[in-house]
C-alpha cells in the first residue's frame, strides 16, 4: 500500500529550515535527527526520530512531553507513528491530535487507554502499580490514535520514502521503521543495549524476537537507530550479534543455576536477568519471572531441562557452555 493521502504542503527545499530547537536534535542524516530522550533514552523514556521531509515525520512519543509540545509546536508532523503499544514510546501522545497519531493495527484496540494497556501487558494482581508507575513516573495520558498501520505499508515522504517493517517477538504490535534512501533502519527495541532483549509480557516470544532481529538486520543500513542507546553508525553488525547471543547467553545462564532442581520463585531470587530490583520490586520480579518462564519452556521444548514436581532439572546429557562476561543496565 502506498500513501497518498498527505498532500506534500512544504515547498522548497525540505530539508533547509532553520529551526531554533534543532539544536538539541541529533542530526542522522539530512534532515533527519535524533530527539534525545530524557535519562539518556533509557527506560521509562525512549528517544525519537524527526524526518522532515515535504511530509513531516515524528516516530515515537516517549521523549518526554516537554520536548514533545516544542515538536508539535516548531514542527507540527503530519504523521506521528507509534512503533509499538509499550507506554515508553507513547506516553507523551496526548500531545498530538489523534488525526496525526497513527498506531499499529495489532493494538489498535488498546494502545492509548491505559487501563486496556494494562489488561494487555500486565498480570491482573499488579495493575494498580503498573499503572502509578506509568501516570507518575513518565506522565502518560491517555490518548486517542485516529489512524493505524500495517506491515504492507510504505509512506511517500515527498523524497523518501518510510517503510514500517513489522517486527514481533518483543511485542505482537513491534515495528521498526526503515528509510531505504537515506539507509536508515530505526530497529526500535532491538535496542542493542548491555540489558539485551526484553520479553516480559504474557505475549512476547523469544523464537519470533530472534527471527525479526534477523529480518530487520537485513534491511540495507549505514546507520542503524536503538530506542534507547541512539545513533549507531559503527560496528553495526557486530552489535546485532551480541544482542542475539544474549538469549543463549542467557539459556546458559540458568542451566548453570540447575546444577540442582530449582522452582521458578528460586530462579526468580537469582535475578539471573535482571540482577537486582532496586526499583518497583514487585513489577521488576514478575518481568525477571515472565522471562525466566519463557527461558525454560525453551529448554524444555529442546530437551535440555526437565519439569518434575514443580522443580525444574537440568537433563543428564546437558553440557552448558562456560559464559561470557556480560553487563547489565536496564533499569528498572
Ligand atoms: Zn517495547
Amino acid at each position: 500500500m502506498n500513501f497518498h493521502a498527505v498532500p506534500p504542503r512544504r515547498d522548497g527545499n525540505p530539508h533547509e529550515q532553520t529551526l531554533e530547537f534543532r539544536r538539541p536534535m541529533q542530526p542522522i542524516a539530512d534532515g533527519i535527527f535524533l530527539v534525545p530522550g530524557p535519562k539518556g533514552g533509557r527506560f521509562p523514556f525512549s528517544h525519537s526520530v524527526l524526518i522532515l521531509d515535504r511530509v513531516r515525520v515524528l516516530l515515537d512519543a516517549g521523549c518526554g512531553r516537554e520536548t514533545l509540545r516544542r515538536i508539535q509546536a516548531e514542527f507540527s508532523p503530519d504523521l506521528v507513528f507509534l512503533s509499538h503499544g509499550h507506554p515508553d514510546h507513547c506516553s507523551g501522545s496526548s500531545v498530538f491530535s489523534p488525526s496525526q497519531l497513527w498506531t499499529p493495527v495489532e493494538s489498535r484496540e488498546t494502545t492509548g487507554r491505559l487501563a486496556a494497556m494494562a489488561e494487555r501487558l500486565i498480570a491482573p494482581h499488579l495493575r494498580d502499580e503498573w499503572m502509578s508507575f506509568m501516570r507518575e513516573e513518565i506522565d502518560f495520558r491517555d490518548f486517542k490514535a485516529e489512524n493505524t498501520f500495517s506491515a504492507d505499508a510504505s509512506f511517500d515522504l515527498g523524497t523518501r520514502t518510510l517503510i514500517p517493517v513489522h517486527a514481533p517477538g518483543h511485542a505482537d504490535d513491534h515495528y521498526g521503521f526503515h528509510v531505504p534512501e537515506a539507509e536508515i533502519m530505526v530497529c526500535t527495541d532491538i535496542d542493542f543495549t548491555p540489558f539485551g532483549p526484553w520479553y516480559a509480557n504474557e505475549e512476547c516470544d523469544i523464537d519470533l524476537f530472534i527471527q525479526s532481529i534477523r529480518l530487520v538486520r537485513n534491511r540495507p543500513m549505514k546507520a542503524a537507530v536503538s530506542s534507547h542507546l541512539g545513533v549507531i553508525l559503527d560496528d553495526i553488525s557486530k552489535r546485532f550479534d551480541r544482542f542475539l547471543a544474549c538469549f543463549d547467553r542467557r539459556d546458559e545462564r540458568i542451566l548453570r543455576l540447575l546444577d540442582r532442581p530449582a522452582g521458578l520463585d528460586e530462579l526468580v531470587d537469582e535475578a539471573v536477568i535482571y540482577r537486582s530490583f532496586p526499583v518497583r520490586p514487585h513489577i521488576l520480579r514478575f518481568w525477571e519471572r515472565q522471562m525466566l518462564k519463557k527461558h525454560l519452556q525453551r529448554l524444555v521444548r529442546l530437551g535440555r531441562v526437565r519439569e518434575q514436581d514443580g522443580a525444574f532439572h537440568r537433563t543428564v546429557m546437558d553440557d552448558p557452555r562456560k559464559p561470557a562476561p556480560h553487563s547489565f543496565d536496564r533499569a528498572p
